[in-house]
């Protein structure tokens, strides 16, 4: 086990100073250090995240993608093969919000249909790409490298409108994920069956034809996404009076024991019967359940 970090470098726009794990300012601005949190040892260098915690100490957990200096007193082995070097990873990032939300919107669509209808679907959209016959839609995945810069909806208007064509995300059933999966970003769709959560992570079950699939919420989750805390009890309300609950979720997948798990880095990324984890605890507010 590493030592966990109390405090951290923030550097940024030539400002330099020393933080604490325990610093309100760090609690109420997440956001403002997001980034720019880096380890207090000289020359390491390596990127820290703010974790903060309710019920024990708040602290500060290295970037998953920096390792420490070899003579760091923060650094640590990593786990061999949790996450293994992708570049997809790195693409999963940079795929537009606007896309990811059109994608999750998609999934839950389809997960209402019959097979009938889904294989209409798919019958209409192949004629269609058939009269299309646009060259430039198939291949070149060299030109995926042009759009992994694009952030926002806006650029991708733009690349749209150049003629690019944004990384793809592909869609899985809980049934359906195979190794080739492993290491890349899928979005994953199954049955709610059962829902664990502490105050720093959540892991939900899904289900689809007696395959199961554990969706992870893990620290780096909860880092980027701190308004969540706290809200993972409203999910299992939800299940418990309701049936067959559908959940969409956006994450890298690996494979660490039989099952296949789906990491979710923020919560834009998932979606409960279509709504956002916000969006349900809000419902529950205003007593509309
Ligand atoms: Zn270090």
């Amino acid at each position: 086990m590493a030592i966990s970090i109390t405090s951290a470098i923030y550097k940024h726009e030539g400002k330099i100073k020393e933080i604490q794990s325990n610093n309100k300012d760090l609690q109420e601005n997440t956001l403002t250090y997001k980034g720019h949190l880096f380890c207090t040892t000289p020359n390491c260098n390596a990127r820290l995240v703010y974790v903060h915690r309710t019920a024990k100490a708040s602290y500060f957990r290295t970037w998953q993608k920096d390792d420490h200096l070899h003579n760091c007193i923060f650094m640590f082995e990593r786990v061999e093969n949790r996450l293994g070097k992708n570049t997809e990873n790195t693409l999963n990032v940079e795929i537009s919000r606007s896309r990811k939300k059109e994608a999750l919107n998609d999934a839950y669509r389809k997960s209402q249909m019959t097979e009938q209808d889904l294989e209409e679907e798919r019958k209409r959209n192949r004629d269609r790409k058939k009269s299309k016959k646009n060259p430039k839609s198939k291949g070149k995945e060299n030109s995926t490298a042009v759009n992994m810069v694009m952030k926002d909806g806006i650029q991708e208007e733009e690349a749209k409108t150049r003629g690019h064509r944004g990384p793809h995300l592909l869609k899985r059933n809980a049934n359906a994920l195979t190794e080739k999966d492993i290491g890349k970003p899928r979005l994953v769709i199954g049955f709610i069956k059962d829902i664990e959560y502490t105050e720093a992570t959540a892991t939900i079950t899904i289900e689809k034809n007696n395959s199961t699939v554990y969706v992870k919420f893990e620290e780096v989750f909860f880092a980027n996404s701190p308004e969540h805390l706290g809200l993972f009890h409203f999910i299992e309300k939800y299940m418990k009076k309701n049936e067959n609950v559908i959940l969409t979720a956006i994450g890298d997948v690996r494979k660490p024991k039989d099952n296949y798990e789906v990491v979710v880095y923020d919560g834009e990324e998932f979606r409960i019967e279509n709504m956002t984890l916000i969006t349900l605890a809000a419902r529950y507010a205003r007593k509309d359940f």
